[in-house]
């Protein structure tokens, strides 16, 4: 049987809540009087979601989105096939995307155009992490957690075929 990979910490528990309680003091500044809708692309962003609504005192409300990614490997196609959608009208409303990670843009920037079409106010992403040097796109990450270098990252939500998302950190692989 294949051993399991190694984890590389980045990111402690505690440095993620720091910079998450940072974020989310952002956003509230941001957004004051705009009631904007958080969307979590499940289903890395969810643990950062939960934390991050806890840390923005103005009104807001959550919904989720799923959409077809990686599956099991480790190459993004880009192509955006919804496979929940939101269970909120968007037309007019101030949007946050959270996501878990941007690595080549692709999926994001297709997620982006699909959302616009249903008119909402603004648009913005708020990622967890960043991986620029695998970009294939140009994202403005309007909210960012971390940087990391381009290797596998796992934890606090992110996870590789099913495993380490329950996590408390953030970490690389190494096989
Ligand atoms: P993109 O279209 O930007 O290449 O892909 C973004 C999605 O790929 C992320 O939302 C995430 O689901 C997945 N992804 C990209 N890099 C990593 C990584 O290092 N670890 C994990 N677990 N998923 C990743």
């Amino acid at each position: 049987m294949d051993r399991d990979p190694t984890i590389i910490p980045l990111f402690t528990a505690e440095e993620i809540a720091r910079r998450v309680e940072e974020l989310g003091a952002e956003i509230g500044e941001d957004y004051a009087g705009k009631n904007p809708l958080l969307v979590g692309v499940l289903k890395g962003a969810w643990m950062f979601l939960a934390d991050i609504t806890r840390e923005i005192t103005i009104p807001h409300q959550c919904d989720f989105i799923q959409v077809s990614s990686y599956g099991s490997g480790t190459e993004s196609t880009g192509e955006v096939r919804f496979l929940t959608d939101l269970s909120t009208p968007i037309a007019g409303r101030h949007v946050i995307l959270v996501e878990d990670i941007v690595d080549t843009g692709l999926t994001l920037s297709n997620l982006v155009n699909r959302l616009k079409e249903r008119e909402p106010a603004s648009v913005t992403i708020c990622s967890l992490l960043d991986k620029p040097e695998r970009r294939k796109t140009p994202i403005h990450i309007d909210y960012l957690g971390f940087t990391v270098p381009n290797k596998f990252v796992v934890g606090y939500g992110v996870d590789w075929n099913e495993k380490y998302r329950h996590l408390p950190y953030i970490g690389y692989l190494e096989f």
